[in-house]
């Protein structure tokens, strides 16, 4: 059921966001996206004469451990929101049903972190049953977590037969990733970087049954540039993956899909800022050296593919854009995105380092849609069900 669905006029409504914000030494929020990406639901909730229940997560706690208390995040949540928040001390039970029970419309209240419980991550049905009587409407507003099958993020649902619905930010998480595997407009380009292979390769076998183009860059690109027979010198590779990246490539010939490796690197005599570089052949690296960044030809290149496709998506970073010296790549490929959005194309960026490197190239606003959900997003990508969207429409 969409949002806009319910009926939501004096009504206690229980949302699961996803206020799981890094925090700095004086338990200050450090980077307050997350809870403003938030409020959109809720400020959709208050204006229709609902009251709202929050509940997130923090962090990793083993137990209950103050350090990861959402009590935290509530002044900024006040200053975000512009009205003041109750807190209760803990997520169900009496302590959050008194104040739960006796909100008024208009009211918010934040629940204590749920992990504090084991059984939120265990998806226990009893604890899922306890936090469903904190509201008599459930909307759950967190993509970051919809790959896992929590108690508040999934195991809930079976409490609101009728009455749930995906929050505002969910839904255009939803709608962009559909945008993007369902409904694209062609050519479709699929940009994966970064480091981990293993892990990613699973997207690309998905991928490569779905796209016109693909385009791998990063420390990634290693394993594919040996898969071929190339010299990496001394490039992050992952040799026991060589053989699933050459069976990618292979099915890529078949479909028809166009690749985009780097034929050119930039290279370094050391991991670090300050290290030696010089641009060389990606397949001739010479030992001791490392490709650290696509090189100035495969950045304009791969900025000339971006721009002449109409449906794009772009996960993980084309070299150690940390590092100034290697941030050529990333950077040249965040400005294409952006004139690809320009010319009317549809662009998605997903995943932690992406986005990072899109917010410092000072373009997140310029192109079509920026995900919250890293793992989520990934595993989307993969083909797999999401138990956090599954479990909103059984
Ligand atoms: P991931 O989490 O898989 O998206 O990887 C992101 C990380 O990959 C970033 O921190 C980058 O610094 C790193 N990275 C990108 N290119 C390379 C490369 N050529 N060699 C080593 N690490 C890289």
């Amino acid at each position: 059921m969409a949002l806009s669905d319910l009926q939501i006029k004096g009504k206690r409504v229980l949302v699961r966001v996803d206020f799981n914000v890094p925090l700095d030494g004086n338990f200050e929020v450090q980077d307050d996206t997350r809870i403003r990406r938030a409020l959109p639901t809720i400020k959709y909730l208050l204006d229709g004469g609902a009251s709202v229940v929050l509940m997130s997560h923090l962090g990793r706690p083993k137990g209950v451990s103050p350090e990861f208390s959402l009590k935290h995040v509530v002044s900024k949540l006040e200053e975000l929101l512009g009205k003041s928040v109750k807190f209760a001390n803990d997520c169900v039970g009496d302590v959050a049903l008194d104040i739960t029970q006796r909100l008024k419309p208009g009211e918010v209240a934040l629940l204590e972190n749920l992990r504090f419980h084991p059984e939120e991550k265990e998806g226990d049905e009893f604890f899922a049953g306890q936090l469903a009587e904190n509201g008599a409407l459930y909307v759950n507003d967190a993509f970051g977590t919809a790959h896992r099958a929590h108690a508040s993020t999934a195991i809930i649902a079976r409490f609101f037969p009728v009455d749930k619905a995906f929050g505002l930010l969910l839904q255009g998480e939803i709608d962009a990733l559909s945008k993007v595997m369902s409904d694209p407009a062609s050519p479709l380009l699929a940009i994966i970087g970064g480091a981990k292979v293993s892990s990613k390769l699973a997207i690309l076998e998905n991928l490569v049954d779905k796209v016109d183009r693909l385009m791998i860059g990063g420390g990634m690109a290693y394993t594919f540039v040996l898969a071929r027979g190339g010299n990496v010198g001394n490039s992050l590779v992952e040799e026991e993956m060589v053989s699933r990246a050459l069976g990618i490539l292979n099915k890529a010939e078949e479909k028809g899909v166009e690749v985009f490796l780097p034929l050119d690197s930039v290279v370094a005599d050391s991991f670090s800022a300050d290290a030696n570089t010089q641009s060389c052949s990606t397949g001739e690296i010479p030992e001791g050296w490392m490709g650290l960044d696509i090189g100035p030809e495969s950045a304009e290149r791969f900025a000339e593919a971006v721009r002449t496709s109409k449906t794009i998506l772009w996960n993980g970073p084309m070299g150690v854009f940390e590092f100034e010296k290697f941030s050529n790549g990333t950077f040249t490929v965040a400005r294409a995105l952006k004139e690809a959005t320009d010319l009317g194309g549809y662009t998605l960026i997903g995943g932690g380092d992406s986005v990072a490197a899109i917010n410092a190239a000072q373009l997140a606003d310029k192109v079509s849609y920026v995900s919250t959900g890293g793992g989520a997003m990934l595993e989307y990508l993969e083909g797999k069900e999401l138990p956090g969207i599954s479990a909103m429409t059984e």
